[in-house]
């Protein structure tokens, strides 16, 4: 009876081309053991409260050191790459034309919505393999330490950037796991890695968030401070956030794994900034309901808008700040447009701080406007 069933061999040869035609490049197993040897580190991360407001990273941590406490039957991992392209930073002065950056992954469509059918198409394979089999899919969606799991997997190496990086294709992928019963001929054997002696991400980091020892500091990461950060963007980072208005590639940029620059995208890559500082709730969610950029809200995207703006050093952007400043119902957003204000300067920029401070309703948006005069360049 056992003869006329698949072999584990034509089992794993099947999932890997479902994956395929799902959109995958790539496809690993990996064994279902405990994280026994992140436990320290992560307990020690959390303590340190390196995951900021990111509450959510230390809820059920047993969950993510082993997911048997989702589902004790899970006894592998079928790990999976869906490669992205980032196009090259378009050819425009964001200064001069107030433009902001978007992190590659997340233009275009939200990747949860395709990676997660994709990734249920190879959950279907498995069950049609296996009728009964048990399945859980994640893209980026639970207590899933995903690039542990990528790496277990053997698709690639954890790298200094804190990514998971693979020889083929870098770090522009996204990953997605299916947890089953099935068992495969996995080995835990590990990846080698090919970091080497190559600091580029750590140096360059305008943060300086990445340290020795293949650790972040997410507090200190762009990425964080302009999308999982609800509240004001610390001081003195704003400057260094530049021209990001939507998370950071600057560490998968300067990384020689990662493919070099192509052509020079369209210019709607970088949106102008004016134009986001003037949507409303509801036209806010007409443009971004089916993007990535929602998880950053309205008003975490008007706040990266206005930090933007400040770095720019151009006094064009004045007049939208100003209006910001008098007429924006959310004081996170105002106080940063106060920020900006200061840092432009002029006698148009005094002006309004003078304003707000004497009118503003918000002891943070007053506080804004005061540090903004008092720093003289108004
Ligand atoms: S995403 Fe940007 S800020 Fe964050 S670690 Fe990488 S280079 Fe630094
Ligand atoms: S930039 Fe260098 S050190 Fe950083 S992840 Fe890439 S190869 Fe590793």
């Amino acid at each position: 009876m056992l003869d006329f069933l698949p072999s584990v061999t034509n089992y794993k040869q099947t999932i890997e081309r479902a994956a395929a035609q799902a959109g995958f490049a790539q496809v690993g197993f990996g064994r279902v053991k405990r994280l026994n040897d992140r436990e320290d580190f992560y307990a020690q991360w959390l303590g340190q409260g390196r995951h900021g407001e990111m509450s959510y990273l230390a809820r059920e941590p047993e969950r993510r050191f082993d997911p048997r406490a989702i589902d004790r039957r899970f006894k592998s991992v079928v790990s999976l790459l869906w490669p992205y392209a980032p196009p090259s930073p378009p050819a425009v002065d964001w200064r001069a034309e107030l433009r902001g950056r978007i992190a590659a992954y997340a233009l275009g469509p939200d990747y949860h919505d395709y990676v997660l059918k994709g990734a249920r198409v190879v959950s279907a394979a498995i069950e049609s393999l296996c009728p009964g089999a048990v399945t859980r899919t994640y893209v980026d969606t639970g207590p899933v330490f995903e690039r542990e799991w990528g790496a277990r997997a053997r698709l690639g190496w954890f790298g200094k950037n804190t990514m998971l990086l693979t020889r083929e294709r870098g770090s522009y992928f996204f990953l997605a796991e299916v947890f089953t019963d099935l068992e495969f001929d996995s080995t835990d054997a590990p990846y080698r890695e090919h970091c080497g002696t190559c600091r580029q991400c750590l140096d360059l980091c305008p943060t300086q968030a990445l340290e020795d020892g293949y650790v972040m500091e997410p507090r200190k990461c762009i990425s964080y401070l302009t999308i999982e950060n609800r509240g004001p963007i610390p001081r003195e980072l704003r400057a260094k956030v530049g021209m990001w208005l939507f998370g950071c590639d600057i560490c998968q940029e300067v990384c020689p794994w990662n493919p070099g620059a192509a052509e020079p995208g369209d210019e709607d890559l970088m949106p102008r900034l004016v134009e986001l500082m003037a949507l409303d709730d509801f036209t806010f969610s007409r443009r971004f309901s089916k993007s990535a950029i929602k998880r950053a809200k309205r008003r975490g995207l008007l706040r990266n808008a206005a930090v933007v703006l400040g770095n720019t050093g151009n006094r064009d952007a004045v007049a939208a700040l100003t209006q910001v400043l008098e007429r924006e119902p959310e004081a996170l957003v105002r106080s940063h447009a106060a920020w900006a204000l200061g840092e432009l300067g002029g006698r148009s920029a005094r002006h309004a701080l003078e304003r707000a401070r004497e009118r503003d309703i918000d002891a943070l948006v007053v506080e804004e406007a005061r540090a903004g005069l008092e720093r003289g360049v108004a």
